[in-house]
C-alpha cells in the first residue's frame, strides 16, 4: 500500500493530526491504522480532562505556566510550555467544533480543579472526558473520504534506509500486522506518523489499558531515534485496588480536588505530613507518600475517602466511579475506598521539535509517545490531552508544507522489500510470551518504580538482559505473533528506562533514587 501519511495510532494524538490535515488538504491520501478497535488506547480512560484556560477573569496564561513550571521541577522547556499554554484555547474551540461535548454552568464552561494547579480550569465531560473526544473524534474522522481506517493493523517496525537503497536518513512507512490478512503487510508513505500512546503495561499495576506496551517507542528504538527522558514515569495515585477484568480502574484526581481525604490503616491522615498542600500536592509527591505508607504497614492500599461529597455531586460528577465502587461492593459515600498508586503516563519519548518532527526524517511522533518538553520531571495533571491538541496542529501544518518539497517516488516505495511473508503467525501464542511478561513487569514495579536504588537498578539491568536474550531467541525461532511482538518492544523500553535510569544521578519530579536522597 502507498499513501502520503501513515498515521499509527487513532487516540486523540492522531485523529486531531488527521483531521487538521484533511480540512484544509482533501487531496492527501491517508491511513489510519490502531492495534486494537479505533477507540482503545489512552485516550479513552481519560476522566479528569482538559487543562486550558478559558475563564480569563479568574484565571491567566502566566498562572498556567507557572503551575506546569513548577510540576515539571525546573526540567520543563519554559518556550514550549508557553506555546502549549496559549494555543490550549483555540485548540479547545475547535475539540468543541467537531462534536466534543464538555460539561457547562451557565452557559459557561463547567471549570474542576486538580492537584497543582492553582486555577478551577479543567474542562471536562462528567468522569468520562477522553470518551467523549474519542467518540466525538471517530465520527469526525469518518467523514473524510481520503482517509482510510485500519482495525487490528499492529505496527511491527518502522521502514527506514536500511530497507532502502536511500541513505537519507528518513522514514519511509512501516511493516504492519494485518489481523484481516493474516500477515505482515507493507505499508509505505512520505510521512509517518507514531501516536502509539504509552507502556504502562511495563508495570504490574497500571490505569492504561493492556495494549498499552510502548510499541512505537520500541519501533523507534529500533530505527534508532532519539529517545529521551524515558524513566519519567508518572504513577497516578489513586487507582483502585480490586482489579476489574484484571484490569486497574483509575479513581480520578478531581475527587480530591472535590474534598476526597487519604488516610492509612491506622486511620492517619499521612498526607498532612507529607507536604503543606496534603491531599492536593502534584502527583509524585502523593504517589511516593503513599507507596511509604504501604511499605510501613501490613495492608498493600491505603484509603481514600469520599464521605464529605454527597450522593448528589457522586451522580453527576463521577458517575463511573459510584458504578465500579458499587460493582466491587464498596458503597459510596459512605465507604472508604482501597487505592493503590499505578503506573500512569510516560513523559518521556520520542524527542521532538516544536512541530512534532522526530530526529529521523519524514516521523512525527505526537501525544504520550513523544517527549515535547512540556512535562519536564512531572506532568501536571490534565496537560496531556492538551499537549496531544496543540502538537497535532502543529505537526499537521508542518506536514503540510514537508509534502511539496521533493520527495522520494512511487517507483522508490515499491522497490522497498516485503516483509518475509512467511513470518506471522496468528494460529497460537508460544507459551513463554505470558510467563515472560509477567516476570518483566513484577522487575519493573519493584526495582525501576516509584522508589529506585542503585543496587536494584543493576539487578534490574542484569535480569531484564536475560529476558532480552530469551525474546530474541523466540524471535529467531518462530513465527513473529502479536504477542511477541509486544513483547519484543515492551523489553527494549525496559532495558532503556533501567539504564537512562543509572544515569540520572538526582532525585526530581517523578524520578526517586533513595540512593540520590
Ligand atoms: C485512566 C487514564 C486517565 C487519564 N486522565 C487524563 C486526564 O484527565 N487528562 C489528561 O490530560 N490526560 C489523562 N490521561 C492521559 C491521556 O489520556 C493520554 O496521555 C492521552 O490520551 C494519550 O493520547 P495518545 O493519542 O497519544 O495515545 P492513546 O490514546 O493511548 O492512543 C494510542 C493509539 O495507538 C495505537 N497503537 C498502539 N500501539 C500500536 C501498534 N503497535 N500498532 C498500531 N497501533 C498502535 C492504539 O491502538 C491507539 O489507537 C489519562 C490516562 C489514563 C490511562
Amino acid at each position: 500500500m502507498i499513501k502520503d501519511i501513515l498515521v499509527i495510532g487513532t487516540g486523540i494524538s492522531g485523529l486531531t493530526f488527521a483531521i487538521h490535515l484533511a480540512e484544509e488538504n482533501p487531496e492527501v491520501s491517508m491511513v489510519l491504522i490502531s492495534k486494537n478497535e479505533l477507540n482503545e488506547g489512552n485516550t479513552r480512560y481519560a476522566q479528569g480532562g482538559i487543562a486550558v484556560v478559558s475563564d480569563f477573569k479568574k484565571d491567566s496564561f502566566e498562572k498556567h505556566i507557572e503551575d506546569t513550571l513548577s510540576a515539571g521541577d525546573g526540567s520543563c522547556d519554559p518556550e514550549v510550555v508557553r506555546f502549549v499554554v496559549e494555543e490550549g484555547n483555540e485548540r479547545l474551540q475547535e475539540l468543541i467544533a467537531w462534536g466534543t461535548e464538555f460539561d457547562t454552568k451557565k452557559q459557561k464552561l463547567d471549570l474542576a480543579h486538580e492537584a497543582g494547579h492553582s486555577e478551577k480550569r479543567i474542562v471536562h465531560y462528567k468522569d468520562k472526558t477522553g470518551l467523549q473526544i474519542q467518540e466525538a473524534l471517530i465520527e469526525k474522522i469518518k467523514t473524510f473520504p481520503n482517509i482510510q481506517l485500519l482495525e487490528r493493523h499492529t505496527l511491527v517496525d518502522l521502514i527506514t534506509d536500511h530497507h532502502s537503497k536511500l541513505k537519507a536518513n528518513r522514514c519511509y512507512g512501516a511493516y504492519v500486522i494485518s489481523q484481516e490478512e493474516e500477515k505482515i503487510i507493507k505499508i509505505t508513505a512520505k510521512i509517518t506518523v507514531l501516536s502509539t500512546g504509552g507502556a504502562g503495561s511495563l508495570y504490574s499495576h497500571t490505569t492504561n489499558p493492556e495494549i498499552a506496551t510502548g510499541d512505537g517507542l520500541g519501533a523507534a528504538y529500533r530505527a534508532r531515534v532519539l529517545m529521551e527522558r524515558l524513566p519519567y514515569v508518572q504513577f497516578h495515585p489513586t487507582a483502585l485496588k480490586p482489579q476489574i477484568n484484571g484490569q486497574t480502574f483509575l479513581i480520578t484526581e478531581a475527587l480530591r480536588g472535590a474534598g476526597g481525604k487519604l488516610f492509612n490503616t491506622a486511620g492517619e491522615r499521612f498526607m498532612l505530613k507529607n507536604d503543606p498542600r496534603a491531599e492536593l500536592a502534584p502527583r509524585d509527591i502523593v504517589a511516593r507518600g503513599i507507596q511509604a505508607e504501604i511499605q510501613k504497614q501490613k495492608e498493600d492500599y491505603v484509603w481514600l475517602d469520599g464521605s464529605e461529597i454527597d450522593l448528589k455531586q457522586w451522580k453527576s460528577h463521577f458517575p463511573t466511579i459510584l458504578e465500579t465502587c458499587t460493582s466491587v461492593g464498596i458503597e459510596l459515600p459512605k465507604d472508604p475506598i482501597p487505592v493503590v498508586p499505578a503506573a500512569h503516563y510516560f513523559c518521556g519519548g520520542i524527542k521532538v521539535n516544536s512541530s512534532s518532527e522526530s530526529n529521523l526524517k519524514g516521523l512525527y511522533a505526537i501525544g504520550e509517545c513523544s517527549m515535547t518538553g512540556l512535562h519536564g520531571a512531572n506532568r501536571l495533571a490534565s496537560n496531556s490531552l492538551l499537549e496531544s491538541l496543540v502538537f497535532s496542529r502543529r505537526a499537521a501544518k508542518d506536514v503540510q508544507s514537508a509534502l511539496k518539497q521533493k520527495l522520494p517516488d512511487h517507483d522508490f516505495y515499491n522497490s522497498i522489500p516485503e516483509w518475509d511473508g512467511d513470518s506471522y503467525s496468528n494460529s497460537s501464542e508460544i507459551k513463554s510470551i505470558k510467563s515472560l511478561r509477567l516476570e518483566l513487569q513484577q522487575l519493573m514495579t519493584k526495582y525501576v518504580g516509584i522508589f529506585k536504588t542503585n543496587e536494584g537498578l543493576e539487578f534490574a539491568e542484569n535480569q531484564i538482559d536475560k529476558i532480552y536474550k530469551k525474546v530474541n531467541l523466540i524471535y529467531n525461532k518462530h513465527k513473529l505473533t502479536y504477542g511477541l511482538c509486544e513483547l519484543r518492544n515492551m523489553v527494549s523500553i525496559a532495558y532503556l528506562i533501567t539504564k537512562q535510569s543509572q544515569e540520572i544521578t538526582e532525585n526530581r519530579g517523578v524520578f526517586y533514587n533513595h540512593d540520590y536522597a
